[in-house]
Formats: structure tokens, C-alpha cells, sequence
């Protein structure tokens, strides 16, 4: 086995760590070296795509939130999303707008 991750960009294994970051060679997609380890569990969007962490997801549909009175628009950009440890059903994030964001991910879909 060598060090080589699959990005999970570009599927290619010419990624390198850097600190602890994993860098892709060919698409320059960065992620966390120790993200996802066997126990945690495997969040995706609604087409059924895995969603990593630091992931930009796209919001399907309008959403109501709670404690806001501004509801998330279809189409709004969730940049730098954080994994709920043990939960597949919710991601964290901010959008422009609003912060601290708590989304189901079968509302979502990888950008
Ligand atoms: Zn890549």
C-alpha cells in the first residue's frame, strides 16, 4: 500500500499529504488527511453522492430555518460543509445569509 488516497475530487491517486491536508496532484482538490476513518458514517446527498467534509452543497428546494425568518432558497451555495459525527442525515454549514445552519442532507445536493 502506498500513501496515495483516492481524491475525492478526481478519483486519481496522486494525492500527497501536506501537513494534514491531503493534496490531489492533478486537480489540486485539498482535504483532510484523517477525515473519514472506518467507524464514521457515510453522509450523502440526494443523488446519492458521498459528501466530505468541506464539501459545497447546493439547497434542492426552500427551506424554512428554524430561528430565522429568512427561509434558504433553492439554489443557495452551502460553502464548507462540517460532517455531523454519527449522524448521516444532517451536514453543518453557513450560507451567505445565514450561519450556523443545520441541514438534512436529502435536501441537498453536491455542487
Ligand atoms: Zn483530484
Amino acid at each position: 500500500m502506498s500513501d496515495s488516497i483516492a481524491c475525492p475530487q478526481c478519483t486519481l491517486q496522486n494525492s500527497y499529504p501536506d501537513g494534514t491536508m491531503m493534496v490531489c496532484a492533478d486537480c489540486g482538490y485539498e482535504w483532510l488527511a484523517h477525515a473519514p476513518a472506518e467507524a464514521s458514517v457515510v453522509v450523502r446527498d440526494s443523488n446519492g453522492n458521498v459528501l466530505a467534509q468541506g464539501d459545497t452543497v447546493v439547497v434542492i428546494k426552500d427551506l424554512k430555518v428554524k430561528g430565522s425568518s429568512i427561509p434558504l432558497k433553492q439554489g443557495t451555495l452551502i460553502r464548507g460543509i462540517r460532517l455531523v459525527e454519527d449522524d448521516a442525515e444532517h451536514i453543518e454549514g453557513n450560507s451567505d445569509k445565514i450561519k450556523g445552519l443545520v441541514l438534512k442532507t436529502c435536501f441537498l445536493r453536491k455542487a
